[in-house]
C-alpha cells in the first residue's frame, strides 16, 4: 500500500474505549445474552469469551457463539443473537467529539489511521458500521496484536512522526519503548482499561494524558508538524 504521508504525521488511532465506547456495547450484549439465553447462557458466553481471548490475545464475540452451539443448537435465541451482533448500531457509540478531533488533525496535516486488534470478521465489521471507517477513507489496520506490527505499520503508513492514541498504557509504552521520539503516544482515559490501570506505574510514561478523545483536537502540532512540547500538555 503505498500513501502520500511519507513525508507527513500519522496519527493511529485505537478503536475500542478511544474511538467508540466498547464497554457500552459489551454492557449491551450482556443484556441481550441474559434475555435470550438466561444467566447460565451469559455466563457461558462470558466463559468462553475469556478462554477465547487468553488464546488468541484479541476480544473476538463471534467465537464464542460458535462455541455454544452443542448447548443451545436448538435453540433460535442463540441465532438471534447474530442479528444482535451484525445490526448492533455502533455509530451511536462513537464517543462525541471524536470525529471532530480527526478533523482538527487533518486541518494540521496530519493523516488519521485506524490502529486496531481484533477478529478479522467481525472488527472491521463494526469500525464500518460505526462510520469510523469512511471516516478515515478506509485508512484502516486490523491486527492481532498491534505491537508487533510496527513493521507493518511503518510499511504500509510511512511517516516523519508517528501520533499514537490508545486506551491502554502498556500498549504506548511498548511502542513507545520501540520508536522513541518518532512517536508521540496519547493515554486516553476511558474505558475500563484506562480504569484498571490507574495507579500502576508504566514505563515509559505516556507523552500526553487526556480524559477524553475530543480532547485530542487541542493537540497543538506546531509550525514543525509534530507536536508541541510536554510543557503545553493537552
Ligand atoms: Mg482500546
Amino acid at each position: 500500500m503505498l500513501t502520500d504521508a511519507g513525508a507527513g504525521v500519522v496519527c493511529l488511532l485505537d478503536v475500542d474505549n478511544t474511538l467508540l465506547d466498547n464497554d457500552a456495547f459489551s454492557a449491551a450484549l450482556d443484556g441481550r445474552l441474559t434475555q435470550a439465553l438466561g444467566d447460565r447462557g451469559r455466563a457461558r458466553y462470558r466463559a468462553l469469551y475469556e478462554a477465547v481471548r487468553a488464546e488468541r490475545g484479541y476480544a473476538d464475540y463471534l467465537e464464542p457463539l460458535q462455541r455454544m452451539r452443542r448447548d443451545f443448537e436448538h435453540d433460535p435465541d442463540l441465532l438471534r443473537m447474530s442479528t444482535f451482533l451484525l445490526d448492533f448500531p455502533f455509530d451511536q457509540l462513537v464517543y462525541p467529539g471524536a470525529l471532530q478531533a480527526m478533523k482538527s488533525l487533518a486541518g494540521q496535516g496530519c493523516t488519521s489511521v485506524i490502529l486496531s486488534d481484533g477478529d478479522i470478521v467481525f472488527q472491521p465489521h463494526k469500525i464500518q458500521r460505526s462510520g469510523l471507517w469512511d471516516a478515515v477513507q478506509g485508512r484502516v489496520l486490523v491486527t492481532v496484536h498491534k505491537e508487533r506490527m510496527l513493521d507493518a505499520v511503518k510499511e504500509a503508513w510511512p511517516a516523519r512522526h508517528y501520533i499514537l492514541v490508545d486506551d491502554k498504557p502498556r500498549l504506548l509504552a511498548a511502542v513507545k519503548a520501540a520508536w522513541g521520539g518518532a512517536v508521540t503516544t496519547v493515554f486516553v482515559r476511558q474505558g475500563h482499561y484506562a480504569r484498571g490501570a490507574e495507579g500502576t506505574l508504566v514505563q515509559p510514561a505516556p507523552d500526553r494524558v487526556i480524559d477524553r478523545i475530543a480532547e485530542l483536537a487541542r493537540l497543538d502540532l506546531g509550525e514543525t508538524g509534530t507536536p508541541a512540547p510536554l510543557a503545553t500538555r493537552v
